[in-house]
């Protein structure tokens, strides 16, 4: 990477780096990880511990990635790991239905008002699919409204110009999805009612649901502008379309409800992942009682999974919801608000310009001293300095995500040591990005 050095190598992790991309494309299970847009080695970690990671070559790093959400009460932690042995122990996967599915689902019942039932999956992306997929099956009809730089997982329908690793790679769209399965997407800009409102008129009784990050993190951290999620809700109803609210991201972790509990808009359907399943495969959508009604083998709509429920995620997830108190949410609301205040001090005393946005206890770092409410406004963030901040903070371990395109996450685990390590490595990390040249 031009312009860039890598203040230290890591040759375990490039030994297991070259073995990896002998047999996985790019040597990675998910594009991000593969560091392409920071350059480097990526790092691969063996183990964590609270809000620390170590790797490969036995270098602990404080972790703002938290598995890009999920583990919201840091790593191993003790109650969620002997919910899992427990679970284990008792065998790994029945096709069947079991009472630990019950048991989530009742969970995610009482805690998010709008769903009145819920059907578990195994990823994000399968609950966006699942949810236009019913949307559609509801309505009878084939449009979707989505916007830009929000990211729903890798569904055909919903790449176009979306979030997280495909504006990493400034991918305009993405070979292997034809136009039929693009043509019914129509792709808006971000917080723009005029723009929604101008496609229902366009589209009068054609329109299936508009599907919307509840508070998107894929593009950095651009939350709703004021009524922006109030106006979509009354969009879709007069327009006869589904609101789908993807809550992937931030559910049950901007709050005990996630974005819902936060700005209170009732979405038709909601899609949840990442801090539900305590870090294993278990993602979520429900809604509605009429609309899920038209589920099989209650209604038409197909949609199935041989390891969806499965016994060990669901114990998983369950422990760490149960975990997730009001005193919870304060204690990663207080840490997070401290660890921006740090980074926009030390960036401050650099002279860098920068924006710091939140969402609750998500934020990311944008180098530009505009606010950004859309992804247009986020490119045009100097992505340079991130490059150069995030290599100094590795150097000095502290795990960001390798993109500036992405929300940092942190955890109840980070304690006042781990907040001290941060801020010990942010001046020189600040001055890095100073210094950054295009
Ligand atoms: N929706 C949102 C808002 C996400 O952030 C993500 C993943 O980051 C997804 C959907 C896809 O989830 P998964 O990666 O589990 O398929």
């Amino acid at each position: 990477m031009v312009g860039v050095s890598f203040p230290y190598d890591a040759p375990v992790s490039q030994t297991l780096f070259d073995r990896a991309s002998l047999v996985t494309p790019g040597g990675v299970n998910s594009p991000v990880r593969a560091f392409r847009a920071v350059g480097g080695t990526p790092r691969f970690m063996v183990s964590g511990s609270g809000p620390y990671l170590t790797d490969a070559d036995g270098r602990e790093y404080v972790d703002l990635v938290c598995s890009w959400g999920p583990m919201i009460l840091g790593h191993s932690h003790p109650e969620v790991i002997a919910a899992v042995q427990e679970a284990v122990a008792r065998g790994t996967s029945f096709g069947t239905p079991g009472e630990g599915e019950v048991a989530l689902a009742e969970e995610i019942v009482a805690r998010v008002e709008p769903v009145e039932q819920v059907r578990l999956v195994s990823s994000g992306t399968e609950a966006t699919m699942s949810a236009i997929r019913l949307a559609r099956g509801f309505t009878g009809r084939a449009k979707v409204v989505k916007f830009a730089g929000c990211y729903h997982g890798h569904v055909d329908a919903l790449l176009a110009a979306a979030g997280s690793g495909v504006a990493t790679f400034g991918l305009p769209d993405t070979p292997g999805v034809t136009g039929a399965q693009a043509g019914d997407t129509i792709v808006l800009p971000y917080n723009d009612l005029d723009a929604v409102r101008e496609a229902f008129a366009a589209h009068p009784g054609e329109i299936a649901c508009v599907i919307t990050e509840a508070s998107p993190g894929n593009m950095g951290v651009v939350p709703p502008l004021d009524g922006f999620n109030a106006g979509l809700k009354e969009l879709c109803a007069a327009g006869g379309a589904l609101y789908i609210s993807d809550e992937v991201m931030t559910g049950f972790r901007t709050s005990k409800a996630g974005w819902f509990g936060v700005d209170g808009v009732r979405p038709d359907l909601m899609t949840f992942g990442k801090v539900m399943g305590g870090g294993f495969p278990a993602a979520a959508f429900g809604g509605r009682a009429d609309v899920m009604a038209h589920l099989a083998p209650v209604g038409p709509v197909y949609q199935a999974g041989t390891l969806s429920g499965n016994p060990v995620a669901t114990a998983a997830g369950l422990a760490q919801l149960r975990l997730l108190d009001d005193a919870a949410y304060a204690t990663v609301d207080a840490v997070s608000a401290e660890i921006r205040g740090l980074v926009s001090e030390a960036l401050a005393k650099e002279g860098v310009a920068h924006t710091v946005q939140a969402a609750s206890n998500m934020f990311s770092v944008f180098f530009t001293d505009r606010p950004v409410r859309n992804y247009e406004d986020a490119k045009k963030q100097e992505a340079f300095r991130f490059t150069a901040f995030f290599h100094s903070l590795l150097s000095q371990g502290v795990y960001l995500p390798p993109s500036a395109f992405e929300s940092w996450f942190v955890s109840t685990a980070h304690d006042t040591q781990a907040v001290e390590r941060i801020a010990a490595a942010l001046p020189a990390a600040a001055r890095a990005a100073s210094e950054a040249t295009a």
